[in-house]
Formats: C-alpha cells, sequence, structure tokens
C-alpha cells in the first residue's frame, strides 16, 4: 500500500464534537502536507459547540468566529456528520476500525459540583443548563427556570458567571436584537428578578472575569452593580499579588471592583437632563469571601445560607478557608457557576477526579501507556478554560503529536473511512446531515430572525431543523 498521507493512501481521521477544537483540529489536518479525510461527527445537528450554545447572545463578536469556522467546511477532504451521538449511534471502537486515528473534541458539557446539602433542591441550577437553555441547545429547551422571585444569586465570579447575570440583569430591549431564543426572551419578559447577588469565595484579587466583562456591569441600562467598600480591603498576600508583575491583570480587575464600590449616583443617562434622575430598578451585588453551605426551602429554594470566608496561603495560592460565621439570602433562584467538568465517552479513558481524558500534549494515555490511535483537543483535553482563540493553539499541538505518530497509525489494513460511517449509520436508521444541510437550516434560522431584527431565531428542537430539509 502507499505510504499513508498520499493520495492512494490518505490519513483518515474522524473528530468527535464540532466544537472549535474540532474545527481547529480538522482545519490543521487539513492544511499539513498530506492527503486526508476528515470526518467530523456532531451530536447535535447544529455546529461550533459553545460559540452557538454557550457565547452570550449579547456578544455577536465573539459569535462571528463561526464565520470562520464555516470556511474551514468548505474543502473536499472535509466531511460534516451532524445529529449523530458518538457512543449510542457509531462507537468509539468503529471508529477506530475505519479510521487512522480518532480526535476527541467534545469539550466539557457540565458543571462542577458545590457538594453541599440542598444543592439539588428545585431553583438550584447550574449555569451550563441556564446557558445552554437561552442560547437555544435543543437539549436544555424544555427546562423551566423560575423567575418570579426579587432575588437571583449566582455563585463563581467567572465569565460564565458574568454572562448569566447579565442576561438576568439587562431590560428585554437590550437584548430582543440579539440571537436569544425566542422562549427564553418570553421568560425574561416577565422576570421579576431585581436583585442579581454574583457571590465568589474569594477576594476581589482572585476574580475570574476578565475586564471587558466586569466594565459591562457598568454599562446595563436598567441595573447598578455595587461593591461593599468593606470588601475590597486587602490582606497582605492579596496586595503582594497585585504588586507583582505577574499580578497585572488581577490589578485591573481589582480596581474596576473598585470603581462599583464607589458611592453610586442616580443615573440620567437614558434621560434628559432636565428630567428626574433615573433609579435603575435592578441592582447586581458583587460578593465576596462567602462560600454557601446549605440550600433552603420547602419542596423549593428559599434561602441560601452562607458562609463568610477568609483567605489563607502564599500569595497566587491563597484558599479561602469557612470561618464558621453564617449569614442567610432569601433567594428564589441559584446558578451554581463554578467551571464546566467533562463526561466520559465510552471506550476512551477518563480522569474522574479532573473531569478530562488523560492525555500528553493530546495523545490519549491510560495508566500512563499511550492509547494508540486515540488523541484529544480542547477543554475534554485541558479543562475549561481560556478563550475561543486558546483551543487553536491546543488543537495544533494535538495534531503535531498525531503527525509524529504516522509510522504507528499506518496499520496496512485499509480503512474505509466516511464510506463505513455512513453504511453503519444507515444500517441504524439514523438520519445523519451534512454541511450543506447545515446551511439550509443556518440560511432558515437567518431568515427567520430577519422579521425581527435578529441575527437568527434558532430553531430549538432538532425536529424543526430536520423539517427544513424534506
Ligand atoms: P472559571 O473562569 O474557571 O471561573 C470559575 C469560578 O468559580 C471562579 O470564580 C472560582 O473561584 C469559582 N469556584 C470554583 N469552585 C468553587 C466552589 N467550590 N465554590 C465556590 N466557587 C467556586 O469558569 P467559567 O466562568 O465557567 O469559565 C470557563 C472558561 O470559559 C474561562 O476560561 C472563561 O474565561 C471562558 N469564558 C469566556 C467568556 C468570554 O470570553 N466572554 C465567556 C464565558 C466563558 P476560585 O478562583 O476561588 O477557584
Amino acid at each position: 500500500m502507499s505510504k499513508l498521507g498520499s493520495s492512494d493512501n490518505p490519513l483518515k481521521v474522524a473528530i468527535v464534537g464540532a466544537g472549535p477544537s474540532g474545527f481547529y483540529a480538522a482545519d490543521a489536518l487539513i492544511n499539513s502536507e498530506l492527503k486526508v479525510e476528515i470526518n467530523l461527527l456532531e451530536k447535535l445537528c447544529a455546529p461550533y459547540g459553545l460559540v452557538r450554545s454557550g457565547v452570550a447572545p449579547d456578544h455577536p463578536l465573539i459569535k462571528k468566529s463561526m464565520e470562520k469556522f464555516a470556511l474551514m467546511a468548505e474543502p473536499d477532504e472535509f466531511n460534516y456528520i451532524g445529529n449523530v451521538c458518538v457512543g449510542k449511534d457509531i462507537t468509539v471502537d468503529e471508529l477506530k476500525e475505519t479510521h487512522h486515528a480518532v480526535i476527541i473534541t467534545m469539550g466539557a458539557e457540565t458543571d462542577r459540583k458545590l457538594g453541599i446539602p440542598g444543592e439539588d433542591i428545585k431553583g438550584s441550577h447550574t449555569a451550563t443548563e441556564f446557558v445552554a437553555w437561552y442560547n437555544g441547545h435543543p437539549e436544555y429547551r424544555e427546562r423551566e427556570f423560575d423567575l418570579s422571585h426579587e432575588t437571583a444569586v449566582i455563585i463563581g465570579q467567572g465569565n460564565v458567571a458574568a454572562d448569566v447575570a447579565r442576561i438576568l440583569s439587562k431590560t428585554i430591549d437590550e437584548l430582543k436584537f440579539t440571537d436569544i431564543s425566542q422562549h427564553a426572551l418570553d421568560v425574561l419578559e416577565n422576570s421579576k428578578v431585581k436583585n442579581i447577588y454574583i457571590v465568589g469565595r474569594r477576594g476581589p484579587a482572585q476574580g475570574a472575569m476578565t475586564s471587558k466583562e466586569l466594565k459591562e456591569f457598568g454599562q446595563l441600562w436598567d441595573c447598578d452593580t455595587f461593591v461593599d467598600p468593606a470588601e475590597t480591603v486587602l490582606n497582605k498576600s492579596s496586595e503582594d499579588e497585585l504588586s507583582d508583575r505577574n499580578g497585572r491583570v488581577a490589578k485591573k480587575i481589582y480596581e474596576l471592583f473598585c470603581n462599583y464600590a464607589e458611592e453610586k449616583k442616580p443615573h440620567t443617562a437614558r434621560q434628559f437632563p432636565w428630567t428626574r434622575p433615573y433609579i435603575k430598578p435592578k441592582k447586581c451585588h458583587i460578593q465576596f469571601l462567602r462560600s454557601p453551605v446549605e440550600l433552603k426551602g420547602n419542596k423549593k429554594l428559599e434561602k441560601i445560607i452562607f458562609e463568610k470566608n477568609t483567605l489563607s496561603g502564599d500569595p497566587f495560592k491563597q484558599s479561602a478557608k469557612g470561618t464558621g460565621n453564617k449569614e442567610e439570602l432569601d433567594a428564589g433562584i441559584l446558578f451554581r457557576s463554578i467551571g464546566y467538568r467533562g463526561v466520559p465517552l465510552d471506550g476512551v479513558p477518563f480522569h474522574d477526579a479532573w473531569g478530562v481524558i488523560p492525555n500528553e500534549k493530546g495523545r490519549v494515555v491510560e495508566n500512563e501507556v499511550v492509547v494508540p490511535q486515540l488523541y484529544t483537543a480542547g477543554w475534554i483535553k485541558r479543562g475549561p478554560s481560556g478563550i475561543i482563540g486558546t483551543n487553536k493553539a491546543c488543537a495544533n499541538e494535538t495534531i503535531a503529536e498525531l503527525l509524529q505518530d504516522l509510522e504507528n497509525l499506518d496499520s496496512k489494513k485499509k480503512k474505509l473511512g466516511l464510506k463505513k460511517i455512513y453504511e453503519i449509520l444507515d444500517n441504524k436508521k439514523v438520519r445523519y446531515i451534512n454541511f450543506i444541510e447545515w446551511e439550509v437550516i443556518d440560511e432558515q434560522e437567518i431568515h427567520n430572525g430577519k422579521p425581527k431584527g435578529k441575527p437568527r431565531e434558532k430553531f430549538t428542537y432538532t425536529d424543526e431543523m430536520l423539517a427544513q430539509l424534506t
């Protein structure tokens, strides 16, 4: 047989998960010197992972990267196979049998747990559920969020917490021209939430939000943002962190928190100067050094018990320790936004404590031994961190390792690739879609958004999407 990667013997790679790292991995292989066949499998009809169903609707510029990924789908070597659940419709072993290599890029689908009493009480949600729901993810379409109480609490202070808080804080007029799903807009329109708490276990020198996201809290039409000035007082280690050159970003964030701690004057921004000052009806409270220790309520969330924390440890290694001081907050809904977590896939090793696939630079390992043919990239490889572009370097690292392994991947056995995938799926009567079919759905969504002035109105049920193709 000709050399692997030649026209007669193309390198056939299956990629599982069509989020950013899946596209970047496909692109890196297509741009290598080799002749390749790339088969990108995706559980949903729609590609783009968290760019479509994670990025906040009011951040349209970040969503622009979908256009870049669509261009990556153009080469003949690229095949998209949407609406296929790997592990159910086709197994990882079947993909290994039919391809030289399989790359798992399925992201981090669930959230970390707090591990406190009452965590699963009605009204306590994960941020991922809420984010996927307002972004029209079909698996979350039927979730219900009760926004009838005046107080909502978000645990964690990363960018996902910021997204959730903004969606709860914004007016319908601020959201209605975004691609937020109509069902979510309808629920938000009737929201009674007035007080939004974003609660961190550590202090303002350890906030995980980025400055752009934090600044947006100063630009909300109907919501003022508050930080208790007493909570901006730093301990010695935190001061050392901020004066260190590695603490420059954290210092900027800290200063933004301090701005919110200054006395608020009633706003006139939306009013003519001669009218009465405009008191914004919603309040966003950013609080520090608190951990929820119990969620209480009769059948549904009514009260959150917090324990005040103190920080201990060397600069940059400080952890929160409970002081024993408790306080209570009445609330009707809580979102745990303490980091995403990967889920295991049958046939692939999984590090349960870390929620990732164990790997060395993208080569999957089990008990420190490399598993032939299996690779990984993105959040399921390194954990949930970084921006969309971070996945490019991550996928490139994996592909560099894969290309070094070329000799080992050459099984001398013909790999049937796409042809065999189609045969397996046809035998199981799976209605998979290709990229051209996705583009039909995509165009229809854009068309449906036009009368409302939205970039698109997403289909939120798989059946609705498939109905566009008949
Ligand atoms: P994250 O940035 O890791 O933030 C997690 C937050 O949860 C931190 O404040 C962390 O505090 C806290 N936390 C963790 N365990 C906790 C516990 N047991 N109790 C209380 N608090 C706890 O995670 P994320 O917000 O999910 O974001 C994931 C990644 O996506 C990040 O890289 C983020 O920047 C990115 N993202 C970017 C954008 C954007 O660019 N606009 C939007 C969304 C997400 P500690 O610091 O104390 O651990």
